[in-house]
């Protein structure tokens, strides 16, 4: 595995970053058109009803210099009755005409008259109306405003000069003083009071009227005007209280300013969780990336198993080992390329006691061949696969080659051997020489007395008790002969047994593994047949292990001749009776009836390097433990040897 270095994240937050910056931009700038649109909309508003609320004054003050005018008609014109100009001043000074005062004043500007009569509505400032005003109303013929004034109770006011002339020429004025703060109140209706501030400035911008509602004002909003008339540098200034909120627009803004809030705080903790996800994939990746160096470097090959048996993982030593590659492996079920096809069937059954968990899995050494032919021996252990939930999911094996070590444990087992046979054979020669020099004495006596015997019987001289005398020294030394042999015999037997409880399979499984490496150099399958529930049996473990090497390896080598395919060698145990027997069957040359004879006689044997002692002990053995040891040719070719053996009581 290669580890794939991760292409820098900060380009991929460009984007999204980007497209919130815009988002915001955008909202920012359409609060702001908003806001700009909605004051401009405000401040044509507050124009159109400031100019309305200009038209509603002129129409006053035009409404007021006609009933002046009418007023000032009924004066100069005379001969009206008292009445009628009382009624005409009445309604001249009612509430709503907001005038204060009337004067009227005769063609020279002498003041003829007034309402009413003297009180605190006398203009202070100028106890008279406006000389400039006079001659100006009676030059033109028309209104004229006079400047503002201040009331003796200190209110703003001004006047209006309405000239009137008759059939000949000019006769006077009517002026009429009006209370500013008056007409503000009664001609500013109460809908435009509510939203606005109107306040009368003069020439210098001093307050001199207002009508107001003690409020915040929104000071942006703010038109002004020239009150014009009365005019003198007059003007109204209106101004906004503060608009109403409008609601739905701010929601709005607002809830797009949360919402681009919510996706830049979701943006940030994504990406907080991305920079958390990619370090913990780092440190996967650098996990792995271990293991991976670990396993590679491993000498030992590992293979895991799912529990059908199907190979789901191998590392690299063990592709080396087999010589397959991993993608040739993973995924086979078994057999295995790599499986030897002369294993025998205990090895298959083995295995699938394995994968069944009914054996508790130890190490077995197994043969297996390599991709281009080779054998390696190899020494397998299997233990469960547990998952990370501690399910068992398969096996794990771990493979060791042990080819090598294993050449050098033959190699030391045959010097082993063969030091072994060199020694039997010294020790058959000192023994033999032994033999010679002991057996020469009794033999030279015996042939020297039978001699005397027959040179008595040739002479007829034979005296019978002289030569039952001789007879019987012959029987002696023919005796101590025998004696001579026993002793060699015994020595050969050794000892005496020491007997315990056997379990004849597992002894016999074992023989099989002593002779195993031998078996399979010469290309022998050897098949075990062993039925469980036997009895134990009581023997010198030693001495009935002896006998049955001895068996299977005579039964091998019977087989020299015998074609490799067919070199089988049947090892069966059952119970006969009250006898646990043991059946070593060859499919070798078969034992001819001369051979037959002697067969357990010592020092027969019909091999090069053979001593022909190995029958002779084994059925020494045999009867030793009150047993038996017994061949018989074998149908289809080979011989049949019988160890039979007393069974115990389980
Ligand atoms: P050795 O193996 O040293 O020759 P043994 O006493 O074991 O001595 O065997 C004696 C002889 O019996 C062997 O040389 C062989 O000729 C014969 N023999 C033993 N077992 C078999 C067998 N299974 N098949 C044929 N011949 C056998």
């Amino acid at each position: 595995m290669t580890t794939v270095p991760m292409p820098s994240t900060a380009r991929y937050w460009r984007l999204p970053a980007l497209t919130i910056g815009l988002f915001l931009v955008l909202i920012a700038t359409l609060v702001g058109l908003t806001r700009h649109y909605d004051q401009e909309e405000q401040q044509a508003t507050l124009v159109s009803d400031v100019l309305w609320m200009e038209q509603n004054l002129h129409f006053h003050l035009e409404r007021v210099e006609s009933q002046l005018a009418l007023l000032a008609d009924d004066l100069f014109k005379g001969q009206r009755p008292a009445a009628q100009v009382d009624a005409r001043l009445r309604q001249i000074l009612s509430p709503e005409s907001a005038l204060r005062r009337v004067y009227w004043l005769d063609a020279e500007g002498v003041v003829q008259g007034m309402h009413p009569p003297t009180d605190d509505r006398t203009p202070g400032a100028s106890p008279r109306p406006s000389d400039t005003a006079f001659l100006l109303a009676r030059s033109t013929g028309r209104p004229v405003y006079g400047p503002p004034t201040t009331f003796r109770d200190g209110k703003a006011g001004f006047e209006v000069q309405v000239p009137y002339f008759g059939d000949s020429g000019f006769r006077g004025v009517a002026v009429g003083y009006y209370d500013f703060e008056d007409l503000l109140a009664r001609e500013i209706p109460w809908w435009f009071s509510e939203r606005y501030r109107v306040r009368a400035l003069g020439q210098d911008g001093q307050e001199i009227a207002a009508k107001s509602k003690v409020a915040p004002l929104a000071s942006q909003l703010e038109y002004q005007i020239p009150f014009d008339p009365p005019g003198h540098g007059l003007r109204l200034q209106v101004t906004a209280y503060r608009g109403e909120t409008r609601w739905i627009p701010i929601l709005l803004m607002a809830s797009m300013v949360v919402l681009a809030g919510i996706i830049i705080w979701s943006l940030l903790q994504l990406r907080r969780h991305v920079a958390r996800r990619q370090a913990t994939e780092q440190a996967l990746r650098d996990a792995m990336a271990f293991r991976k160096a670990m396993e590679d470097s491993l000498v030992t090959g590992l293979r895991a198993r799912d529990l059908e048996g199907r190979i789901t993982y191998v590392n690299p030593a063990f592709c080396r080992m087999t010589g397959y590659e991993a993608e040739e492996l993973v995924g086979r079920d078994p057999p295995m390329p790599y499986w030897d096809p002369e294993d025998p069937p205990s090895l298959e059954e083995r295995e699938q006691q394995i994968l069944s968990g009914e054996i508790a899995t130890s190490g077995v050494e197994r043969r297996l061949i390599r991709k281009n032919g080779d054998h390696i021996d190899a020494l397998v252990l299997d233990a469960p696969l547990i998952d990370a939930e501690g399910r068992h999911t398969g096996w794990m094996g771990s493979v060791l080659d042990i080819t090598e070590e294993k050449r050098m444990r033959d190699f030391a087992r045959q010097q082993e051997e063969r030091l072994q046979a060199t020694a039997r054979l010294v020790t058959m020669g000192e023994m033999a020489s032994t033999l010679a020099h002991e057996l020469n004495q009794p033999l030279a006596a015996i042939s020297s007395y039978s001699a005397g015997c027959l040179n008595h019987l040739e002479r007829q001289d034979a005296d019978p008790a002289e030569l039952k005398g001789i007879l019987a020294k012959l029987s002696k030394q023919a005796q101590r002969a025998g004696q001579i042999i026993k002793g060699i015999h015994d020595f050969v037997r050794r000892s005496e047994p020491k007997r315990e409880r056997i379990d004849i399979n597992a002894l016999l499984r074992e023989a099989v593994a002593l002779v195993e490496p031998d078996a399979r150099k010469h290309l022998v399958r050897i098949e075990a047949d062993l039925p469980d529930g036997l009895p134990p049996v009581a023997a010198d473990r030693g001495m009935v292990e002896q006998v049955l090497v001895n068996l299977i390896r005579n039964g091998m080598d019977a087989m020299r001749d015998t074609p490799a395919s067919q070199r089988h060698l049947q090892v069966t145990t059952r119970l006969i009776g009250e006898q646990v027997a043991i059946e070593v069957a060859d499919r070798g040359c078969g034992i001819p009836p001369e051979a037959a004879q002697r067969l357990f006689q010592p020092f027969f044997t019909t091999k090069a390097e053979g001593m022909g002692m190995g029958l002779n002990i084994c059925r020494s053995i045999a009867e030793l433990h009150r047993g038996k040891l017994g061949f018989e040719p074998r149908p289809g070719g080979g011989t049949i040897f019988t160890f039979s053996l007393p069974a115990e009581a389980p």
